[in-house]
C-alpha cells in the first residue's frame, strides 16, 4: 500500500496516479432537490457500510472507491443515476444501459428516484464492492 504524500490517500500501487484529495461535494448536490440529496447520502451510507471505501467527487460524478471504483453516480434533475460495475450481465427492470467495460466486466446503469428503487439495487452495490476487492488494482 502507498500513501500520498500530498493528500494522504491510499492506493495499492507506489505513484498511482490520480487527481489528489477527494473533491467538493457541494458542487454535485448545488440545485438540487432536498429528497434526491438525502437519497444520495443513503446510497454514499450504505456503501460506507460494505467495508473500507473513499467517496471521490470528480465535477458531476460522485465515484465510490475500495481499491477500485466500484459504482459511480451522477445527481440528476429528478433522480439519482447509478452506473454500477458487477462481473457479470444481470437483469433487472431499473437497469436500462448494461455494457461492456473496459475493465472486463459489466457496466450497469439505472436512474434511482427514491429510496424504494434504491433498495431493490442494494444487493447489486454490495456485489460490485465484492468483485472490485477480488479484482486487480486499477487507477483510480
Ligand atoms: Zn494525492
Amino acid at each position: 500500500m502507498w500513501s500520498c504524500p500530498k493528500c494522504k490517500r491510499v492506493f495499492s500501487r507506489r505513484n498511482q496516479r490520480h487527481a489528489c484529495g477527494t473533491g467538493n461535494r457541494a458542487e454535485v448536490i448545488r440545485g438540487r432537490p432536498e429528497s434526491l440529496v438525502q437519497l444520495l447520502s443513503a446510497i454514499e451510507e450504505f456503501a460506507r457500510s460494505l467495508g473500507p471505501i473513499e467517496v471521490v467527487t470528480r465535477e458531476r460524478y460522485v465515484l465510490l472507491r475500495s481499491t477500485r471504483i466500484f459504482a459511480d453516480l451522477v445527481m440528476m434533475s429528478d433522480a439519482v443515476r447509478i452506473a454500477i460495475h458487477l462481473r457479470q450481465k444481470v437483469a433487472h427492470p431499473l437497469f436500462f444501459k448494461v455494457g461492456a467495460n473496459d475493465r472486463g466486466g459489466v457496466t450497469h446503469v439505472a436512474k434511482i428516484r427514491d429510496h424504494q428503487e434504491f433498495e431493490s439495487l442494494k444487493s447489486y452495490l454490495k456485489e460490485a464492492y465484492v468483485v472490485s476487492l477480488a479484482s486487480s488494482p486499477k487507477s483510480a
